[in-house]
């Protein structure tokens, strides 16, 4: 690595982006070598990086998606925190798509695998040599009732990090909270980062903390899940930390519906035994993760697992029956923790395993669900929960700074500052590899 890159994110020099736009006026039918749906972070990064490997009489590379705005989505939980603003943590779609890749504002409605193609909702037909999925997930706001009408409401006392929509609010909901009960939750099942609905949790309690006011308010952690966490390591941490902190424990109480007029919060127990009886609580504040799922059009077709994800092997990211077809990020089936860390290990061996099979090869590069969540827990602390499949941390700083269990300051300031600078200037542009930093790993273990 030379010096500039480094120089230039310590001094934080503001990502000067060009006022290009890439949109390709919109035929009735057309065909690309590579065909990416999603112009999120997998997408994204998966065109970047592939751009650089493919030779110059294969570069055409398109992707679909409707979006006009790409979101930093691990920015949310620092607007809700009042450290950031929404405006640093999005950039119109336009600006991220790689120069030379075609951007068509297009939403896929089915996928045809026997005929190579997709269809979109605005009635064109796209065909494929080679497909990349990645259109993340549905947060399902519908999921629980009384949710929607609550979050319309600008006066509302609930709010959520999990929308661009909502995400300001809940910066003005914690710094107008003085007193009584405080309440966030997160639904059972598989959500994205699931470390964010306790991450504000903490941002809030500190806050609260140093506007003298913490006292006065009773904090509950309601979660559909039965432990702080999926990682035993992190989650005795987290546990410890919960106890210190006098933050009541409410597990496997998945939050169904509200009444926002009433300020009333019901669960339903999912614990064995409790025959699913439901728990109301009164709140003064109450900050909601959605239940999540895959996309209806992706689970009802043919490229769907019975879950509804997208079918791949878990190793080689390969679609486990159309082997022109690859999925990485939210809406594959890898049983990762699903973060945009994963996705800095993802794309390199998909990306590898796509030339391989362009190649006549066999699929060998393998991931080995490497995931990361940078767990804030207050300001100018953070536990860098890093792991991969099983649960087994994969820790990058552990000879440096010890087991990463333990809060650090350093960590607050990478997931505050360079983080994000990282994520505009190096990860969307297909040159950084998450705890490789800007050396691409060796992703054959085969
Ligand atoms: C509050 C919050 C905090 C988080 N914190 C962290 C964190 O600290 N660290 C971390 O690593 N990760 C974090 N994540 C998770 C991370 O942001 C996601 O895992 C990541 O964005 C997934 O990328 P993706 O490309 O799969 O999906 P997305 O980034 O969601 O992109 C999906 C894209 O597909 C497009 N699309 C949808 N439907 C269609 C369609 N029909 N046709 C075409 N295109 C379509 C969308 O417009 C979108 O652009 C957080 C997420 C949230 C919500």
């Amino acid at each position: 690595m030379t010096a500039t890159p480094v120089l230039r994110l310590l001094a934080r020099a503001p990502v000067k982006v060009p006022l290009r736009t890439y949109a390709t006026s919109i035929p009735a039918k057309a065909h690309h070598h590579v065909v990416i749906v999603g112009g999120g972070t997998a997408g994204v990064t998966a065109a970047a990086q592939l751009q650089r490997s493919l030779g110059l009489e294969k570069k055409d590379i398109a992707i679909l998606d409707p979006a006009k705005t790409h979101h930093y989505q691990p920015g949310w939980t620092l607007v809700g925190s009042g450290l950031k603003s929404l405006d640093d943590v999005q950039r119109p779609l336009s600006h991220v798509v790689p120069a030379g890749v075609k951007h068509y504002p297009l939403r896929v409605s089915t996928f045809d695998p026997e005929q190579n193609a997709v269809k979109t909702s605005e009635g064109v037909d796209i065909s494929y040599d080679y497909l990349i999925v990645a259109p993340g997930l549905e947060t399902n706001f519908g999921g629980i009732s009384g949710l929607k009408e609550a979050l319309q409401d600008p006066a509302s006392e609930v709010s959520s990090i999990y929308s661009e929509k909502t995400v300001e609010q809940v910066w003005r909901n914690i710094q107008a909270f003085k007193k009584g009960p405080a309440i966030f939750t997160q639904p059972a099942g598989i959500i994205k980062c699931a470390g964010a609905p306790q991450k504000i949790m903490w941002m809030a309690l500190s806050q609260w903390k140093q506007e003298g006011v913490r006292d006065n308010i009773d904090i509950t952690f309601a979660t559909g899940a039965p432990a702080m966490f999926a990682v035993p390591k992190y989650s005795q941490a987290l546990e410890a930390l919960r106890k210190e902190r006098n933050v009541e424990g409410l597990f496997q109480h998945n939050l169904i519906s509200i009444d926002a007029k009433k300020k009333v919060a019901t669960f339903k127990n999912l614990a064995e035994g409790a025959q699913g009886a439901t728990v109301e609580r009164e709140f003064g504040f109450l900050h909601v993760v959605p239940p999540q799922k895959p996309w209806d059009w992706v689970a009802k077709s043919k490229i769907a697992d019975a879950a509804g994800w997208v079918d791949v092997d878990k190793s080689t990211t390969q679609h486990n029956k159309y082997k022109n077809i690859f999925s990485i990020g939210d809406a594959s089936s890898l049983p990762n923790s699903k973060t945009a860390a994963a996705i800095t290990a993802q794309v390199p061996v998909m990306v590898d395993n796509l030339l391989a099979t362009m190649a006549g090869k066999e699929a060998k590069a393998t991931y080995d669900g490497y995931a990361s969540c940078p767990l804030l827990t207050g300001h100018r602390e953070l536990m860098l929960c890093e792991f991969k499949y099983g649960g087994v941390p994969k820790e990058t700083f552990a000879n440096i700074l010890g087991g990463q269990e333990t809060p650090n300051a350093a960590y607050y300031y990478l997931k505050k500052n360079i983080f994000p600078a990282v994520y505009w200037s190096y990860f969307l542009k297909g040159s950084w590899y998450g705890p490789n930093s800007f050396f691409r790993p060796e992703t054959t273990t085969a």
